[in-house]
């Protein structure tokens, strides 16, 4: 049978069985696998690798395996401008979109407080989720790998944190996001658009202690729900600040609950 030889480089060993990390090895292959499907078969979702090598030459998923091939296979590079290369897809999207599976609820909600447009359904089968990624151009988010092997995903992100605040840390820094964060202008929770509500438009609706005390009101252009900054306010600001700071890299985090 015919052989190619693998290395997987950084991050990616963390989805390989242990023997097979950090080295090169042996694989045999079927004379029409794709490279995509060899690695997808070494329990790596295609969603995480950024560079083919193949013989020192950079390829494409659809990569032919030839015997004796010796491919080399990378995450993303942060620092490293790879320019040259082929990259496997074209370029971050513009404006990070994201879906989540049904197992990141409390993720979802974090991103729409950080003002994300992130779509969350309690029951949503792959083939939909897959469906709604490749379709509206979402990074779709989840821990199921065997999700991120579907072939219409452009973009996705195997989140490794279990942990809901270190999962969205994860993400803001694998994908750069801390600039883009516009918090308090997303329903945390339908998705919709916050905008600014005149109070003398919506005081029927407010509880009475916090019609005395608040005067400034943001109500969602999609479920109508009625945002104010409460006590819970200072709480939400924290979290921010903590999940946003750079320099709080693999530190310990703060565990509030939002
Ligand atoms: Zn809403």
């Amino acid at each position: 049978m015919s052989q190619v030889s693998l290395r997987f480089y950084e991050e990616l060993n963390d989805f390989l069985p242990g023997s097979l990390r950090k080295r090169a090895f042996e694989k045999s292959f079927t004379p029409t696998q794709s490279i995509k499907h060899l690695i997808e078969n070494l329990g790596v979702p295609h969603t995480e690798v950024e560079i083919i090598l193949v013989n020192g030459r950079s390829v494409d998923l659809n990569h032919q395996l030839q015997e004796g091939d010796r491919i080399s296979v990378y995450p993303m590079f942060e620092s490293l401008d790879v320019t040259p290369l082929l990259r496997l897809r074209p370029g971050p999207l513009r404006t990070p979109r994201f879906i989540a599976d049904a197992h990141l609820g409390k993720l979802a909600r974090h991103l729409r407080l950080l003002g994300f447009d992130t779509l969350f359904f309690n029951q949503a089968g792959d083939r939909d989720l897959a469906a709604l990624s490749a379709g509206e151009r979402r990074i779709l988010l989840t821990r199921d790998r065997a999700l991120l092997m579907h072939r219409v995903i452009t973009h996705g992100c195997f989140i490794h944190a279990i942990e809901p605040q270190l999962q969205l840390r994860e993400l803001i820094q694998r994908l750069d996001l801390q600039r883009q964060c516009k918090p308090f202008t997303r329903c945390m929770a339908c998705n919709g658009r916050l905008q600014t509500a005149g109070k003398n438009r919506i005081e029927e609706e407010l509880p009475n202690r916090v019609r005395q005390t608040y005067n400034e009101f943001w109500r969602c252009s999609d479920c109508g729900r009625i945002y104010w900054k409460g006590g819970h306010y200072r709480q939400l600001r924290d979290f921010i600040s903590n999940v946003t700071r750079p320099e709080l890299a693999g530190s310990g985090l703060t565990q509030s609950e939002v």
